[in-house]
């Protein structure tokens, strides 16, 4: 890496940083009312970037009688499905059309590099309204047979769960934001979104790009601030019918407690620990890239990141110096620096969290294949990190890391269930992929990996069509693709004696 970078960026996002920012309740951008605000920062220089409203219980208590207001019998009941389905479709165009603003908001505030904000998380985002926009006049019941045919007439109708609270992390603050909301909108919720508090800005600008799609006021409000504050009082909320957090699974846990009040729904998208398993027989030209890519990209910070490498023993050594080689090429950066192939972590806080598991590792006796340290000191940037020698009873094989480093093991026999059992040793089920030529070993992975994803010949995807979420402790529900719909809406059984 070079000297420190100072970013530039275009007038629409200096404007933007420039503005108040502020809540976004029932259509109006107002101040919190305990009038606090609070700094967020580039994470690439560790540098102040904008203020930010710092919403509490009393900005999430106007939030929710907003949504409430606009839910029960509000402008937005009385607008057609096709009707609701164009203006999520209008989104995704308006994104689309701020995309190059989006992007760099995007890279300057959780540090991802610009390339991929613009290649993915803006594009994917407008994707994810335009798929979700689709679906708002294909959400439909079922007519059903019941005894007595003739005598009865009885059909489900499905209608949106309610007023819903939502809670995001920072790792992709766009594209989470379009994963949450979207759904919600084309079932006909109203929402309450809480962005992370390290990454509010895109999600400020995107409530902009809500008004000026047309939504009706109260339909979506955003309050920034913090999880134990403003996170905690959406979850313990009475007048909130849903949760919907993607997080840590420890916070996981606190949101299913704070629900239990009013018994409110929880979906839950939570931590990975997701295997990635290399046959003797896969493509190496393949697997090698494809193992690197399911670690370091967006630095490790993605739930279903590959963090557990399982090599056969045959290739072990050549998928290790494979990977550590693919890692030695990755251009570390500022993510507004031309070039750029991994950006900073997203904190302080998490470069010590990862930094630390680092020597937590090499203390328990695992050996550093590549990277193993913090690269500069300005900006939180880690070097991508391969770690030999690990076990399963260490803590860097089994708790999730959330950063470039990934654990390589070699598995001994080509015995299936066995591979299977070390790579389901885990409280996590998230993701997993395998890597052969070989149909029957694919096949059999496939049904043996307890998690909610997998991959064949390639780590994941994140297409709006494709149902991610967790087995064991990574999660409840699952959320895009027809299915994500289901986290929003109740069904109502009818029965007419004729
Ligand atoms: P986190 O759980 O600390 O924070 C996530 C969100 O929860 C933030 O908005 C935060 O403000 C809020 N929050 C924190 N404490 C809260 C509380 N007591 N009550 C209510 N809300 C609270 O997670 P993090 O460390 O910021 O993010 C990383 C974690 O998120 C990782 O474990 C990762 O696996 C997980 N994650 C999961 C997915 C997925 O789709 N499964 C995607 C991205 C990240």
């Amino acid at each position: 890496m070079n000297a420190p970078f100072i970013p530039s960026v275009g007038e629409k996002v200096k404007a933007f940083l420039g503005r108040e920012h502020k809540l976004l309740i029932g259509g109006q951008w107002i101040a919190a009312q305990a009038g606090k605000s609070f700094d967020t920062y580039d994470p690439g220089t560790g540098r102040v970037i904008a203020r930010v409203a710092e919403g509490a219980a009393a900005d999430i208590d106007r939030a929710v009688m907003a949504a409430r207001a606009a839910f029960d019998g509000g402008a937005w009941g009385r607008i057609t499905a096709s009707d609701r389905g164009r203006m999520i479709w209008k989104l995704g165009d308006l994104i689309e059309q701020h995309g190059a603003e989006l992007a760099e908001l995007e890279t300057l505030n959780n540090g991802k590099p610009l390339a991929s904000a613009q290649r993915g998380d803006v594009p994917l985002s407008a994707d994810m309204f335009r798929y979700m926009a689709g679906w708002a006049t294909k959400i439909t019941g079922e007519t059903l047979d019941v005894s007595m045919p003739g005598s009865y007439h009885a059909f489900t109708v499905r209608e949106p769960v309610g007023v819903v609270g939502q809670i995001i992390p920072w790792n992709a603050p766009l594209l989470m934001a379009a994963w949450k909301l979207a759904p919600a909108l084309a079932t006909g919720c109203t929402i309450v979104l809480k962005p992370a508090e390290q990454t509010p800005l895109s999600a400020l600008r995107l409530g902009e790009l809500i008004q000026e799609a047309g939504f009706p006021d109260g339909v979506v409000n955003i309050v920034t601030g913090f999880g134990p504050t403003a996170g905690a009082a959406i979850a313990a909320h009475p007048d909130i019918d849903k949760v919907a957090f993607t997080g840590s699974s420890d916070v996981g846990r606190i949101i299913v407690q704070a629900a239990a009040g009013n018994l409110k729904k929880v979906s839950l998208e939570l931590g990975g620990k997701s295997p990635v398993i290399v046959f003797p027989d896969a493509d190496m030209s393949v697997a090698v890239p494809g193992a690197a890519q399911a670690i370091f990209a967006n630095s490790g910070q993605v739930c279903t990141a590959g963090s557990r490498l399982f090599a056969h023993k045959s290739i072990f050594d050549k998928m290790v110096e494979g990977v550590a080689a693919e890692a030695g090429k990755i251009r570390v950066g500022h993510g507004m620096q031309a070039g750029t192939q991994m950006g900073p972590v997203i904190s302080k806080t998490q470069l010590e969290r990862v930094t630390g598991y680092i020597e937590q590792g090499k203390a328990a006796g695992a050996s550093v294949a590549a990277g193993g340290a913090r690269i500069g000191n300005e900006g939180y940037f880690i070097a991508p990190t391969i770690l030999t020698g690990t076990t399963a009873d260490m803590s860097v094989v089994k708790e999730e890391i959330f950063g470039p480093v990934v654990c390589a093991m070699r598995f001994d026999d080509d015995d299936i269930e066995r591979v299977a059992r070390q790579a389901n040793d885990t409280i996590f089920g998230l993701a997993g992929s395998v890597w052969t030529r070989e149909l029957s070993t694919a096949h059999k992975m496939v049904r043996r990996i307890r998690a909610g994803r997998i991959g064949v010949n390639i780590h994941g995807s994140v297409d709006a069509a494709l149902p991610t979420g967790g087995f064991k402790q990574s999660g409840w529900g699952r959320e895009r693709g027809r299915e994500g719909l289901n986290l929003y809406t109740e069904v109502k059984s009818v029965i007419m004696a004729l």
